[in-house]
């Protein structure tokens, strides 16, 4: 089945019950049994509910893998899987990533003994280099958040199958529309489903998907144990977004490219940050790896100073200043003072991210709307 039709059918069945065609929201925290223990496969709902089911079915087969897990956000999920590892074990996690990423693992699982190495792994070949004996998982964000790096997923996989090392890709940037990490040889996909897989800006949804057996059962543990499950509500929100995924990345792509070229030729842009441009350093990684460029863009201004860029984020309209991204609305947002301002300044600096730069969610309006929108407020 092709992703397009797999996006609206995968993971849901007509309600057995009513018959209802979407999927109902099971608003409940326990099931009857008509006996101790005879029961039609759902005793409590941290444990089990029928609208996750269909959104964990939904999940694993978007990107091709076997098993979705579920969580109420996207660090909890990957705290969940942080919680796959013990004391003394090491990681080696891609240096330019989100915020909360960066803070769950340097402020809360340091703090258990385990050791977070950050490395620039656009050249793959260096991620050998941060590797030892105690090393048990690689985290990799591709594209990267806010700088637009690629990684090479495959290169990455190749040397952690070789080590025996678990390799993670946040894949909420590109979404399962234009990225697949499993296929690529990642063990574990990891989603803030509040972005582009919910869409809409109305949920907060995390999401792990693997194929193996083993590694589910480890997660499907820690996600009962732990207990940070959505509830059915949202699972319903992010079950409702998947089924536009396609077309609306397909708008996301098309705006994003218009975007980019459009600031590329702006006299008052420094440098634009979109992987899609034929000079990007990793563009080939891109082409080969990805199936489109998305609609996230950074970019920088020739007055590369914190005014310059505080008088574009106020001066927009459709744009809306805010956190987050992947919905069907543009966002205009400021990095250094907003989603990486957990990440210290010399940390950010060295990824490049100056106090200048400004991200943008490219949404699905009419781009020729949005692209006014910029002229107006860059000048
Ligand atoms: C937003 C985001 C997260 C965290 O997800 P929440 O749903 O906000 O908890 C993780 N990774 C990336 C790349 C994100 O953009």
């Amino acid at each position: 089945m092709k992703l397009g039709t797999k996006l609206i059918h995968a993971g849901v069945e007509p309600d057995p019950s009513t018959g209802a065609i979407m999927t109902p929201i099971f608003q409940t925290s326990t099931y009857v049994q008509a006996a101790p223990g005879d029961h039609k496969g759902y005793e409590y709902a941290r444990t089990q509910n029928p609208t996750r089911h269909a959104l964990q079915n939904a999940l694993a087969a978007i990107e091709n893998g076997k098993h979705g897990i579920c969580f109420g956000s996207g660090l909890a999920a990957t705290d969940a899987i942080m919680k796959l590892l013990s004391p003394g074990d090491e990681v080696v996690a891609s240096s330019d990533l989100y915020g909360g990423t960066f803070r769950i693992f340097t402020k809360v699982f340091a703090k258990y003994g385990i050791k977070f190495h950050f490395a620039d792994l656009q050249d793959a070949s260096g991620l050998r280099g941060h590797l030892n004996a105690a090393t048990k998982l690689i985290w990799l964000e591709t594209p990267t958040n806010p700088m637009l790096n690629i990684i090479d997923i495959a290169a990455c996989a190749a040397i952690a199958k070789e080590k025996g090392i678990l390799l993670a890709v946040d894949n909420t940037f590109a979404s399962p529309y234009l990225q697949n990490p499993l296929d690529l040889g990642a063990d574990i996909v990891v989603h803030s489903a509040t972005k582009y897989l919910g869409g809409h800006s109305d949920v907060v949804h995390g999401a792990v998907i693997v194929k193996d057996d083993e590694l589910a059962q480890q997660l499907a543990f820690i996600q009962n144990s732990c207990g940070a499950v959505p509830g059915p509500q949202d699972c319903f929100l992010v079950l409702r977004g998947i089924k536009t995924l396609h077309v609306r990345m397909q708008r996301h792509c098309e705006n994003g490219e218009a975007v980019a070229r459009f600031l590329r030729d702006h006299p008052k842009v420094g440098k634009v940050y979109w992987c899609g441009f034929e000079d990007h350093p990793n563009h080939g990684i891109a082409q080969k790896q990805m199936r489109g460029f998305g609609g996230m863009i950074s970019f920088t201004l020739k007055d590369d100073s914190m005014d310059a860029a505080l008088k574009v984020l106020s001066g927009t309209h459709l744009f809306s200043l805010a956190e987050s991204l992947g919905g069907v609305e543009s966002l205009i947002g400021h990095p250094a003072s907003m989603t990486h301002a957990s990440i210290p300044r010399e940390e950010r600096l060295k990824n490049g991210l100056t106090d200048s730069l400004i991200r943008l969610s490219v949404g699905i309006e009419d781009v020729s709307d949005l692209i006014e929108d910029l002229k107006k407020a860059i000048g």
